[in-house]
């Protein structure tokens, strides 16, 4: 599995993880989803991505009954506070609740999850507070477009934002053109959400998938995977495919350790092109 420094943390992590939005929290599929996730961790995804908003909290506790019992160290688990949440107080409740839900004492990254409502510095100011405390190794955001990571960081004395995770997949590149660079320079871990845009892939019936299934026959990989490590072959980058189903994470997995040669970074570039001009970020 290839892991890489994860922004200005002291860890090196899987640059591939697994998402949790929308998992399944009761019932025969929810225990299938435990069964996944845990695969998927032996198979190397350590970075977990939840959040309060999921499954209104269910999907930490699905998280929870697949990381229990494995060493904590090696893995990497994530989590946000809703916008509505946030603010001083709210943010340290809520991660104690988040931790609660988790069954752990810490997490190793916190994140606002999208901007809004509450004062920015109020959300920051307990970020810091939380990791102060030990309660989270490294704070972060997401759906934060430059000025608003200058803002947060203006907001910050102690503690670097870790990460801003971001909408990111073959048909949504905009980040790469001025986000990213930020990113990189102030070594911010860039995730990137999405992947598979939600569910809505290219289809090998578009003259853009055929690009896709082209090399992954070619690599011995499915299309999925090869669009995976498309979109980790930059620096600083990760990101967090969700897949409920074992197959779905085989296959996911199976990107880890694939590095796409220059004819078909080219070829994928050249199918998926990046938009014209800067934009503003977008976000599901
Ligand atoms: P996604 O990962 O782009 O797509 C998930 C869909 O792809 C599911 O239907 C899944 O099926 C399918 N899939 C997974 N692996 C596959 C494979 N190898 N072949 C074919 N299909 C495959 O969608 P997402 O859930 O929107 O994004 C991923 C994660 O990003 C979320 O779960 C969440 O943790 C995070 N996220 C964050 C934000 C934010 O605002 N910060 C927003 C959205 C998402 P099965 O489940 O049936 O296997």
């Amino acid at each position: 599995m290839r892991t890489r420094p994860f922004g200005s943390t002291d860890r090196s992590v899987a640059l591939i993880g697994q998402g949790t939005w929308n998992i399944p929290t009761s019932g025969r599929a929810a225990q299938d989803a435990v069964g996944a996730l845990r695969m998927g961790i032996e198979l190397g995804l350590t970075h977990i991505d939840t959040a309060e908003m999921y499954g209104s909290g269910g999907a930490e506790e699905i998280v929870a009954d697949a990381i229990a019992g494995l060493p904590r160290d090696a893995l990497f688990i994530v989590s946000k506070v809703l916008p509505s949440n946030a603010g001083y107080a709210g943010t340290i409740r809520a991660c104690e609740q988040s931790l609660q839900r988790l069954g752990t004492d810490y997490l190793d990254c916190y994140l606002l999850h999208w901007r809004a409502g509450r004062p920015l510095s109020e959300t920051m100011r307990a970020l810091e507070k939380l990791a102060d405390d030990g309660k989270i190794r490294s704070l972060g955001v997401s759906n934060f477009d430059v000025e608003d990571l200058e803002e947060a960081s203006s907001h910050l004395r102690r503690h670097p934002i870790a990460c801003n995770q971001v909408l990111y997949h073959l048909g949504e590149r905009g980040i790469e053109r001025r986000l990213l660079p930020y990113c990189q320079q102030h070594r911010i871990a860039l995730v990137g959400y999405s992947p598979f845009g939600s569910g809505d892939f290219p289809t090998p019936r578009s003259v853009a998938g055929r690009v896709l299934a082209t090399f992954a026959e070619r690599y011995g990989v499915s299309a999925h995977a090869v669009a995976l490590a498309f979109l980790t072959r930059l620096e600083g980058t990760f990101t967090i495919p969700k897949a409920a189903r074992v197959e779905h994470v085989r296959e996911n997995a199976a990107s880890a350790n694939l590095v796409l040669d220059d004819d078909a970074t080219d070829a994928i570039g050249t199918a998926f092109p990046l938009p014209d001009a800067n934009a503003p970020l977008a976000m599901l």
